[in-house]
């Protein structure tokens, strides 16, 4: 099942690429909370190498089990006092959204003698119940975080609403490529907008098209998460 669920996912990827405007590449990232790792390691067979995780405890149970060649995306919120338990072993940690965690990540990188790259979440939507900043604070933090050494900021990150319907989040989406486009014409030192995450299961193909380059996919990849374990 995880095998046809993630090669369709990976053909519903490259067909919303001809879609998009921006012409760019696109990495399908398996969300894999909650999942067991034979789950994951069917996804990885089938020819994923990156994976989400939204808890610091899971992320570092299951990176020692899995195989070493994975880019491992820290996509959840993230409290400063676990940041010392990930440093150093994924990717790229999607959900920066204040200046004392983006010191938190440089403090521990410079012990560990490594530059983390992080993107820098933003509550574009701006839904009360999100995590992230406004547009306003977001260029504020990252002229302050650009400051910061021992990290790379690299791009933006978005969670678009739940929605039946992606159409909905079309503008959304839109917004925030907008914003990464106005960001990279500051030409701000040890700044890139190179990567745009934005999409989920039910709306990663509009966000391809509006220019995502990162996809964080989910329930259409594993199925159904269970919360009750
Ligand atoms: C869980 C999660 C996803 C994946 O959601 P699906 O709807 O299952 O694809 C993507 N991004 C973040 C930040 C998540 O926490």
């Amino acid at each position: 099942m995880i095998t046809e669920q993630y090669l369709k996912t990976k053909e519903q990827v490259e067909a919303a690429k001809a879609n998009s405007p921006y012409g760019q590449d696109v990495c399908l990232i398996a969300v894999s909370k909650t999942h067991p790792i034979p789950d994951l390691m069917e996804a990885y067979n089938a020819g994923a190498r990156d994976f989400g995780e939204n808890k610091v405890q899971e992320l570092t149970e299951k990176i020692p089990q899995m195989p070493d060649d994975i880019r491992w995306h820290m996509i959840g919120h993230l409290q400063r006092n676990k940041v010392k338990y990930i440093v150093g072993k994924v990717f790229l940690i999607h959900s920066v959204d204040s200046l004392r965690l983006a010191e938190e990540i440089d403090k521990e990188s410079k012990k560990a003698g490594i530059i983390s790259d992080i993107l820098i979440q933003v509550n574009i939507s701006h839904e009360a119940t999100k995590f992230g900043t406004d547009k306003e604070e977001a260029i504020k933090l990252i002229q302050d975080a650009a400051k910061l050494s021992n990290l790379r900021i690299k791009g933006l990150m978005t969670i678009a609403p739940y929605t039946e319907n992606a159409e909905e989040n079309r503008a959304y989406f839109s917004a925030l490529k907008n914003l990464s486009i106005d960001i990279e014409a500051l030409n701000i030192d040890n700044i890139s907008m190179d990567f745009l995450s934005m999409g989920m299961s039910g709306d990663f193909i509009v966000a391809i098209e509006e220019g995502a380059n990162l996809v964080r996919v989910g329930t259409n990849i594993f199925g159904a998460r269970d919360y009750s374990k």
